[in-house]
C-alpha cells in the first residue's frame, strides 16, 4: 500500500467524519437528518455506516481541503473534486445524503450520495445516486456494500444475501440480517462474486420485486450458474416492492420471514420467471415456455430436483413424463 493511497484513505476519513458530524450534529443537517429518520433510520444505525451530509454548498469540501493544505494532485486522484474550467475545484456531492463506500477492510474508498428528495424536479436531471468516479482506489466492480461489516456474520451464519440497493442492505440491518452485500447499482461481477465465494458457499438473492429487479435476479442466476460450488437460492418480495419498501410495509418478522422462509430453488424461479409475458392459454406460448424451462432443468444437477420439477410441469402441462423426459434428453443433448 503506498502513501499515496494511504493519503487518499486519510482525505476520505477525513470526508466521512466532517459529513456525518454535520449530518448529525448541524442545523445544515437537519432536513437529512429527518428524511433518514422518516426512512426508519436510527441513529444507532446511521453511526454505524457513519452515514452523514453533503451540505448544499459547492466549496464545502474544496475549503476543507485548502486549510488541510491537501495539495492538488491528490485533491483530483480522489474523486472528490471537479476541476472547473479555469482550474479552480468544486465539490463533485452537494446536497446529498451521502454513504461511505469501503474497501474490505473497512477504510472508506469511495461514497455515493442520494438526493433528498425522492424524485428529482422536472427538467432536473440528477440522477437520484451519484457515485464515486472510478479513481486508484474506487473500482466499483470490486466494491460490495457492507461486506467489511457481514464478513464474520456470513462466515458464521454460512451464507449471504444480495440485495439490489443500499437502502435494501440497511433495511435488512436494521431488521437483524446482518448478511447483506449489495453491488454499486451494477450487475454482479466476477470479482464479487469469488469475494462471497471465499467466505460462503450459500448465496441467497433478494433483488427488487419489480420488473427490473427480477431481470436482474435471472441474470445474477445465470452468472453464478458457472460457479458450480455456490448454492443459489431466491426470494421474491411481493407487490414488486423492494426489501426496504417491504419492511416499511409490513414490519421487521414480516421481512425476517421472508428471507428465510420465503426462498426458492434458482430452477423455480425460472419456471415463475419464464411465463412473464407470455399467456399461457396459447399452445404456441405454452410450447414455447415449455422448451424454455427444459433448457433450465437441463442444467439441474441434482437428478432428485429434475424428476421432482418434471412431475410438476407434468401435472401443470397434463403431459406424460415420458414425453418430457424426452424433451429434456433432447435439451441435454444440444447443450453440450
Ligand atoms: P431508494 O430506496 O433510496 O430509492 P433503492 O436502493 O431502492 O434506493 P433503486 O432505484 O432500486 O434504489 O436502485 C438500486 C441501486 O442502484 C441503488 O442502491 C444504487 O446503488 C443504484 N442506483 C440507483 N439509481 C442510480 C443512479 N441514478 N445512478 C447510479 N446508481 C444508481
Ligand atoms: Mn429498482
Ligand atoms: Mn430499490
Ligand atoms: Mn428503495
Amino acid at each position: 500500500n503506498s502513501t499515496g493511497q494511504q493519503q487518499l484513505i486519510a482525505l476520505h476519513e477525513r470526508t466521512r467524519d466532517l459529513y456525518h458530524h454535520i449530518l448529525m450534529n448541524t442545523k445544515v443537517g437537519e432536513e437529512a437528518l429527518n428524511y433518514l429518520h422518516d426512512r426508519g433510520l436510527t441513529d444507532e444505525l446511521i453511526n454505524e455506516f457513519k452515514i452523514g451530509f453533503a451540505p448544499n454548498q459547492r466549496d464545502f469540501l474544496v475549503q476543507v481541503a485548502q486549510q488541510d493544505k491537501v495539495d492538488t494532485d491528490l485533491m483530483e486522484r480522489s474523486g472528490l473534486f471537479i476541476r472547473r474550467d479555469n482550474g479552480s475545484y468544486s465539490d463533485r456531492f452537494y446536497q446529498r445524503v451521502m454513504f461511505p463506500l469501503n474497501d474490505f477492510r473497512g477504510k472508506p474508498i469511495g461514497f455515493s450520495g442520494r438526493l433528498l428528495k425522492t424524485q428529482a424536479y422536472p427538467g432536473d436531471d440528477q440522477p437520484k445516486y451519484l457515485n464515486s468516479p472510478e479513481t486508484e482506489l474506487f473500482n466499483k466492480r470490486q466494491v460490495l456494500f457492507n461486506f467489511d461489516k457481514a464478513r464474520n456474520e456470513i462466515r458464521k451464519q454460512g451464507e449471504a444475501v444480495l440485495f439490489e440497493g443500499f437502502m435494501d442492505v440497511l433495511a435488512a440491518w436494521q431488521a437483524d440480517i446482518k448478511i447483506g452485500l449489495a453491488s454499486m447499482g451494477t450487475s454482479l461481477t466476477e470479482q464479487q462474486i469469488s469475494a462471497i465465494e471465499r467466505i460462503t458457499g450459500q448465496v441467497v438473492i433478494a433483488y427488487d420485486g419489480d420488473d427490473p429487479g427480477q431481470a436482474a435476479t435471472d441474470r445474477a442466476l445465470t452468472l453464478l450458474d458457472t460457479h458450480s460450488r455456490l448454492n443459489l437460492s431466491t426470494v421474491t418480495i411481493p407487490e414488486k416492492l423492494d426489501p426496504d419498501e417491504y419492511l416499511r410495509k409490513y414490519g421487521v418478522s414480516e421481512l425476517q420471514n421472508l428471507i428465510h422462509h420465503g426462498r426458492q430453488t434458482p430452477f423455480a424461479f425460472k419456471m415463475y420467471y419464464r411465463k412473464k409475458g407470455l399467456n399461457l392459454e396459447n399452445e404456441s406460448d405454452r410450447l414455447n415456455y415449455l422448451e424454455t424451462v427444459m433448457q433450465d432443468l437441463a442444467k439441474v444437477q441434482s437428478p432428485v430436483e429434475q424428476d421432482m420439477y418434471l412431475g410438476q410441469l407434468a401435472d401443470e402441462f397434463h403431459l406424460s413424463r415420458e414425453s418430457l423426459k424426452q424433451q429434456l434428453n433432447m435439451a441435454r443433448q444440444t447443450q453440450r
